[in-house]
């Protein structure tokens, strides 16, 4: 019998293992330590409904207190200004690092990480008086802010270490168009280029990259924060050298009755998303984390995970594997291209939509997909996720029905388009 269950944090992992432990076991104590005052932060953000669903469900939020120690013995937590409070089950969600500001000097006006952007009034009047601002890094928050900053007619530089824009999770030819609209909105990219240090006293004046330097009024670093687990490697819970706690795919860390979720962990097995750390995939491990914490038996599958974001003047999205996680892989796959068209091509506001499916040669399973478009990406990356998991084929694919309506939707799907051009050139090369 779960009795207490202690999950710190309320972020989206938080939030969904609270929920998934009180919908599995009602008669659970669940109470989440917030670790921050400011209601704006954690799930708050990302699930504004949050609070009154806790409320409702009946699990007790604490905002404010974080916990300074936990003891794995005693089966305690040290709750700050408080002392110690009882657990049976443990569910971890500490998040990162905060604001991934860590590395950051604080004394420079200017400077910002992704997570500590300020409030809008407050974020408002810095770039009212912002000409010229630098993002570093090709990250998804990155991207959302190049595309925000350069919609204000701010200036906007793009600098990161990597060769095309969202590396790794977006094939290069996906992230091209996105490239292409920026150029358009004036923004500038520096790919294959480094940050190496900060420019400025007191106010930020730019940055120095490995190609020189950019000046800047404003600076945003949307690097991946690194993972904060001093509380849980002081525990004695075992965590990688990266900085993430190790569990396995229930969510269980190396201690009994401690689970751990969200963006404080390291995937089990090693496997990586397409995108690190989305509020999505945090919610879904903490889900599991929270039902197995209260008694249910539930497994994390990763490899299937959905992505998509707008960026520029289009919306990205995929499925697992692209091309350049595959080949990194050394996966073998084949590939199924098409460029289709969002809505009938008459309609206002028609948006070309390409798609790259990737199938595992023979059993033509589809194991991966990458798509660039507007309107209807986020829905097929959804659909598309369901298809890798159910092991749907590129010739299901090829022949699926979909809807023709023509200012939601065209006669061709392009997804269609893709599987078939995929089958017809596996059939040419026979
Ligand atoms: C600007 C921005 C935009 C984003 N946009 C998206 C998006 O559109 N879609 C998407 O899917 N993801 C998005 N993300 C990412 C998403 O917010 C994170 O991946 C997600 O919040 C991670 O969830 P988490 O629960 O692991 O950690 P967090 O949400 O960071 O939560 C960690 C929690 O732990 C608490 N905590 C930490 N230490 C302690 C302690 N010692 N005691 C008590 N509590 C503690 C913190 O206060 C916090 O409540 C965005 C992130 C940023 C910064």
């Amino acid at each position: 019998v779960p009795g207490r269950i202690v999950v710190v944090g309320s972020g989206a992992a938080g939030i969904g293992a609270a929920a998934a432990a009180k919908a599995i076991d009602p008669s659970a104590e669940v109470t989440i330590y917030s670790g921050s005052g400011d209601a704006a932060g954690g799930f708050d953000r990302l699930f504004l409904a949050g609070p009154q669903t806790c409320l409702d469900a009946g699990i007790v939020l604490r905002h404010g207190p974080r916990i300074t120690a936990i003891d794995l013995d005693r089966r305690a937590v040290d709750v700050e200004g408080e002392g110690a409070a009882g657990w049976d089950r443990l569910v971890i969600t500490a998040g990162s690092e905060p604001a991934g500001a860590g590395a950051l000097p604080t004394d420079l006006e200017g400077l910002y990480a992704v997570g500590n952007i300020p409030s809008d009034e407050e974020w408002d009047r810095v770039l009212a008086g912002a000409k010229v601002a630098v993002v570093v890094e090709a990250t998804a928050p990155g991207l959302e802010m190049v595309t925000a900053l350069a919609e204000r007619g701010i200036e906007t530089h793009l600098v990161d270490p990597r060769a095309s824009t969202l590396a790794g999770a977006a094939d290069p030819d996906i992230a091209a168009p996105v490239e292409e609209s920026w150029a358009e909105m004036g923004v500038k990219t520096h790919f294959n280029t480094r940050v190496e240090g900060l420019l400025g006293e007191g106010r930020v004046r730019g940055v120095r990259t490995s190609e020189g330097e950019l000046p800047a009024d404003v600076v945003v670093v949307c690097s991946r924060p690194p993972a904060g687990n001093d509380l849980a490697a002081a525990a004695g819970l075992v965590v990688s050298s990266g900085g993430g706690i190790k569990v396995d795919e229930r969510m269980a860390t190396s201690a009994a009755g401690v689970w751990a979720a969200g963006e404080c962990i390291d995937l089990p097995g090693g496997a990586r998303f397409p995108l690190q750390d989305s509020g999505s995939q945090a919610y879904a491990q903490g889900r599991v984390a929270g039902t197995n914490a209260a008694g249910g038996s539930r497994a994390y599958q990763p490899a299937y995970v959905p992505w998509s974001l707008p960026a520029g003047r289009w919306t990205l999205g995929g499925v697992s594997f692209g091309e350049t996680q595959a080949t990194a892989a050394g996966m073998p796959y084949v590939l199924g291209k098409a460029t289709g068209i969002s809505r009938a091509r008459y309609y206002p506001d028609v948006k070309k939509v390409t798609v790259k499916l990737l199938a595992e040669p023979g059993s033509l399973r589809l194991i991966g997909a990458q798509m660039v478009g507007g309107e209807g990406i986020k829905e097929r990356a959804d659909f598309l996720g369901m298809a890798v998991k159910m092991g749907i084929t590129l010739t299901d694919l090829a022949f699926m029905e979909n809807v023709y309506s023509p200012p939601i939707g065209a006669l061709n799907e392009p997804i269609a388009v893709a599987a078939q051009n995929g089958l017809a050139t596996l059939e040419a090369s026979r």
